[in-house]
């Protein structure tokens, strides 16, 4: 592959230069205000390290008895780079992501290819930033290794968030050890099936899509020459799609397969299925995804599920964050680029008011709810662009992707996600 684009002047990469040397906020320390926050997955880490980096003192508690994220893909818009480049991880994303020069938009059964996405140096042009693909774990280590640099012992371990005991005049946790934690503010990062967020608002009202995701990471040195590992392949279908993209500089390709499918409605990382089974859910697709479907090392499933969007995210010291207030489906790979977006404004508003918490944590959810629901909301409407009636014949599936991705719909659909910068956002 060719070297990648660097980022453009102007925006600070290096630790020394990043978001916590901004002069926004009050003249109240923060060092003297503890913030604990439930889960340590991407929006956990990166909610730590904006928070540490402007000078609070942070103790995350995670349920796992060891860290580490599951074997898949993650796709970090400009949206998101542009944080990371902030927090003075830019060499260290260029060194463990992958800048894909695009992506193809493919028929399913017959490969034809009839339009392009440039993303890898026009996204930087356009946005300010890259358009990255990683493994998960490469993130989560990036993210974790820069929190501990900040504070070496700010992880804790087997230290699941059982109850919430106070959330008005600061914040009191009970863990699963019987182990109570106080601190100024809790943060809920403890995703999909948070239980902060319970504790705050009550069950959520899950409903399956009728559609499930096969996700899997594939070595490209065992397929095909003929099968694309170096840019972002999308085959869309009647009744399912199919995304690849290489990681790890294109030694592996990852994999995910959404089908609809009435009978799987499991919502976790490591339910896992077989290749036989999800061969029958691509019969009669092109011989590449086939040769794909067949390398896969584990192929694992993912009911796809939609929650009703949150309002509220704040009671006195207490906040969501990532997908405990958000979750979404993974149709314009948003999830945990809205999580690094979270991070960055919440470290903002703290920063701003550190006097005034509560006002704090309601100003970082004025600034957030419209834009994350509208991410949401967005997401779940794609789904009858990329499984739609019209693919199932090569004629219409042809006028179905020209008319769709057509560049300037492209752009109207885009352009307010990648374009948005959590840096520069006005208070609310
Ligand atoms: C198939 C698929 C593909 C996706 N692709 C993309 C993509 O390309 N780009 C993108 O931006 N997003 C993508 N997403 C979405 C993204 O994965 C999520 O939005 C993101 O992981 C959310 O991060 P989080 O930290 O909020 O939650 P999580 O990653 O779920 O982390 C939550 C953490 O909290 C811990 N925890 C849970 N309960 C407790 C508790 N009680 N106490 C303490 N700790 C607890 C968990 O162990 C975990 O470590 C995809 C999602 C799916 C399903």
């Amino acid at each position: 592959m060719s070297a990648p684009a660097r980022p453009p002047e102007g925006r600070a990469t290096s630790p020394g230069e990043d978001v916590a040397q901004r002069q926004e906020g009050s003249p109240v320390s923060t060092g003297d205000k503890r913030i604990a926050i439930a889960g340590a997955g991407i929006g956990g880490l990166a909610a730590g390290l904006a928070l540490l980096k402007q000078g609070f003192d942070v103790d995350i508690y995670e349920q796992a008895a060891e860290l580490g994220e599951v074997g898949a893909g993650v796709q970090i818009s400009p949206n998101g780079t542009r944080l990371l480049q902030a927090w003075g991880l830019g060499d260290a994303m260029f060194e463990l992501g992958t800048q894909t020069k695009g992506k193809e938009i493919r028929v399913w059964n017959t490969a034809d290819a009839n339009r392009y996405l440039e993303l890898g140096a026009a996204s930087v042009s356009k946005y300010g930033a890259p358009y990255l693909t990683f493994h998960r774990a490469d993130l989560h280590a990036l993210l974790l290794d820069a929190v501990r640099r900040e504070k070496r012992d700010a992880i804790h371990l087997n230290a699941a968030f059982a109850s919430l005991e106070t959330a008005d005049g600061g914040a009191q946790m009970r863990l699963a050890s019987g182990r109570t934690v106080r601190a100024d503010v809790l943060i809920g990062a403890d995703g999909v099936h948070s239980k902060v967020r319970q504790s705050l608002f009550g069950a959520d009202r899950p409903r399956f899509t009728g559609c499930m995701a096969w996700r899997g990471l594939i070595e490209a040195d065992r397929l095909p020459a003929s099968i694309n590992r170096t840019g972002g392949v999308s085959w869309l279908g009647p009744t399912a799609h199919v995304l690849t993209y290489p990681i790890r500089k294109g030694r592996m390709l990852n994999f995910i397969g959404m089908v609809d499918r009435a009978d799987w409605t499991v919502e976790s990382w490591n339910a896992r299925g077989t290749i036989e089974e999800c061969l029958r859910d691509f019969q009669g697709w092109h011989e590449d995804v086939i040769a794909m479907i067949e390398r896969i090392e584990v192929p694992y499933k993912w009911a796809l599920i939609v929650r009703d969007t949150l309002p509220v995210w704040v009671r006195g010291h207490v906040a969501l964050l990532g997908d405990a207030c958000h979750s979404t489906l993974p149709f314009m790979a948003q999830g945990a680029n809205m999580a690094l977006e979270d991070a960055m404004v919440l470290g903002r508003c703290l920063r701003r008011t550190p006097g005034d918490l509560p006002a704090a944590l309601a100003s970082y959810e004025r600034m957030r709810v419209e834009r994350t629901t509208r991410i949401v909301n967005e997401s779940a409407a794609q789904i009858t662009r990329v499984h739609a009636p019209v693919l199932a014949e090569a004629g219409s599936a042809r006028d179905h992707i020209q008319r769709e991705w057509e560049p300037h719909r492209v752009e109207d659909r885009y352009d307010w996600v990648y374009g948005y910068d959590a840096i520069e956002q006005p208070f609310a």
